[in-house]
């Protein structure tokens, strides 16, 4: 697969001890599969935490889906300001360079705030699966 962003050849690499990634050696962006998302195990979490969080539509990207090359369309994670591109046949989603980590430091603050007893990466983790389903329901 080569990177939607600049057309490098991804190479894999595991992200956060969580899974494998398809990651761009140029641009530094990542792509994230939803069969390896499939298998995040999901984290018992406070859903009120997560209200009024959920994606909004953007227009359709520039970008091609490294896996059909179909066009990706954009979203926007509202709690975290994310912006990422998802295949709209589901083949997983797309975030740039550094994306991740500002939403690491996001929660790390709230963390932070509210004393959360479980860690940053968890709830990433927990993010990231809830952006699956979210992309998938729709
Ligand atoms: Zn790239
Ligand atoms: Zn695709």
């Amino acid at each position: 697969m080569n990177c939607p962003k600049c057309a490098t050849p991804l190479t894999q690499k595991y992200y956060k001890g969580m899974m494998e990634v398809d990651a761009c050696p140029a641009c530094r962006g990542m792509w994230l599969d939803f069969d390896e998302l499939d298998r995040l195990e999901d984290v018992a979490f406070d859903d009120d935490a997560r209200k009024g969080s959920l994606l909004h539509h953007g227009t359709g990207g520039e970008s091609l889906c490294p896996a059909c090359n179909a066009a990706l369309m954009e979203f926007q994670y509202r709690l975290y300001d994310l912006r990422l591109e998802a295949c709209p046949q589901n083949h997983g989603f797309w975030l740039d360079a550094g994306e991740d980590e500002r939403v690491l430091e996001i929660m790390r603050e709230r963390a932070g705030q509210i004393q959360r007893k479980l860690g940053v990466e968890q709830q990433w983790r927990q993010t990231l699966s809830d952006l699956h389903h979210f992309l998938t329901k729709n």
